[in-house]
C-alpha cells in the first residue's frame, strides 16, 4: 500500500509498504480522508531523535472498518468511523478521568505521532480510538478529529466565561480557527472578533459566523480595542491559534482583567508576564492556558454538532499522490480552511 512517511528529519516521502495487520483489540481501517495539520510540519522540522523514523504521518483520520483484530466487538467491516488520535497510558490519574490529552506518562502519544498514522491506504488503530460517524462525509469527519476537536476543547475550558454578550477574539482563521468561529457561533451568544493577516481568511471568518474581522497588522490592537473597550476591560477570552510573538502581543494587549488567554497555536513565540511591574503587561486576574487537542467525549460532541449541520469544515482535497505538494502549500500559507488528503 502507499504511505506518506517521515523517512529522515525534514523528509516526507510517498513509499510502498505492506498493509499492516490488526493485532488484539485493534482494527484495520481503510483510510477515506486525512487532514493535513500544522503539527505535521513541526514533526517534519523536528531534529533527529524527536519522532520515530520511519513513521507514517497523519493524525486526522476517517475511513471504513476493513478488518477486526482478535477480541474486537462493537464494529463491523464496512462501518464508517473517525479516529480519536491520542493514545494515553490509560492508567494515570488524567487518563482515568478521560483526559488522555494531558496524560502524565506518555508525552504526545498517538496515531501518526508515536505510531503509524493515516496518510496511507490503510491504518491500524486501537478499536477504543474509533467513533461512529453515521453518514457524515469522511472528508468532513477527518478534520473534526483535530481541527474541530482542538478548538472545541479550548472553548469548553473557558465556557463559563463565554457568557451572552461577552467578546471572544479568535486569532488565526486557518484549519482550527475557522472551526472555532463556527463552534462559538453554534454554542454561544458571544461577539466573535476574527483576526488574521489574510483577506481570504477574514472572508472565511465572516462566512462562518464572525461578527467583526480585524487585519493582523500594526493597528490590530487599536482596532480590537475599539470593539472591546478600554482597559481594564477587553476581550473575555482570546483564542490564539498562531502563537508567534506578534499574535501573543495582540492577545495580551486586548484581554480583559480576569480574562482567559488560550494559547493553542504552537508558533514558538514568547508571552512576557511581569506580575507587579509598574505597567502590568498582562492584566490582573488573567489566566493563561495551553490547551492540547481534546477528549474522546468532546470528539463525540463535535461529531454531533457536524451531524446537526451546525459546523462544517472548509476543505481543500488532494489525492494522496499530491501529499508533498499539499504540505508545501500548507507551509506557504496557501491553504484556506483545511487541506484533506484522499487515498
Ligand atoms: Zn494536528
Ligand atoms: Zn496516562
Amino acid at each position: 500500500m502507499r504511505a506518506a512517511r517521515l523517512t529522515a528529519p525534514g523528509m516526507l516521502e510517498l513509499v510502498d509498504i505492506p498493509v499492516p495487520t490488526a493485532g488484539p483489540g485493534e482494527v484495520l481501517l481503510a483510510v477515506g480522508a486525512v487532514g493535513a495539520c500544522h503539527s505535521d510540519l513541526h514533526i517534519l522540522d523536528a531534529p533527529a531523535g524527536g519522532f520515530p523514523i520511519p513513521t507514517t504521518l497523519g493524525h486526522e483520520i476517517a475511513g471504513r472498518v476493513e478488518k477486526l483484530g482478535p477480541g474486537v466487538t462493537g464494529w463491523a467491516p464496512g462501518e464508517p468511523a473517525a479516529v480519536y488520535g491520542i493514545i494515553g497510558c490509560g492508567h494515570c490519574r488524567a487518563c482515568l478521568r478521560g483526559l488522555e490529552n494531558q496524560c502524565r506518562t506518555v508525552p504526545v502519544g498517538g496515531v501518526g505521532l508515536s505510531r503509524d498514522g493515516g496518510l496511507a491506504d490503510y491504518v491500524v488503530v486501537p478499536a477504543s480510538r474509533l467513533l461512529k460517524i453515521g453518514d457524515l462525509e469522511v472528508t468532513q469527519a477527518a478534520p473534526l478529529t483535530d481541527a474541530g476537536l482542538t478548538p472545541y476543547h479550548a472553548i469548553e475550558l473557558t465556557r463559563p466565561a463565554l457568557r451572552p454578550g461577552t467578546c471572544c477574539v479568535v486569532i488565526g482563521i486557518g484549519g482550527l480557527g475557522h472551526m472555532a468561529v463556527q463552534i462559538l457561533a453554534a454554542t454561544t451568544a458571544v461577539t466573535i472578533i476574527a483576526v488574521d493577516t489574510s483577506d481570504e481568511a477574514l472572508a472565511l471568518a465572516t462566512r462562518t459566523g464572525a461578527h467583526h474581522t480585524v487585519r493582523a497588522d500594526q493597528n490590530a490592537v487599536d482596532e480590537i480595542r475599539r470593539l472591546v473597550g478600554p482597559r481594564p476591560g477587553g476581550a473575555d477570552v482570546v483564542l490564539d491559534f498562531v502563537g508567534v510573538d506578534p499574535t501573543l502581543e495582540i492577545s495580551r494587549s486586548v484581554i480583559s482583567a480576569g480574562g482567559h488567554l488560550m494559547l493553542v497555536g504552537l508558533g514558538g513565540g514568547t508571552l512576557t508576564m511581569q506580575p507587579g511591574a509598574g505597567v502590568v503587561p498582562v492584566p490582573l486576574e488573567v489566566s493563561v492556558r495551553i490547551p492540547f487537542w481534546g477528549t474522546r467525549a468532546e470528539l463525540k460532541e463535535v461529531i454531533a454538532l457536524a451531524q446537526r449541520g451546525l459546523i462544517q469544515a472548509e476543505v481543500q482535497t488532494f489525492p494522496l499522490t499530491d501529499v508533498v505538494e499539499a504540505y508545501d502549500k500548507l507551509r506557504r500559507g496557501e491553504i484556506h480552511g483545511r487541506a484533506v488528503l484522499v487515498p
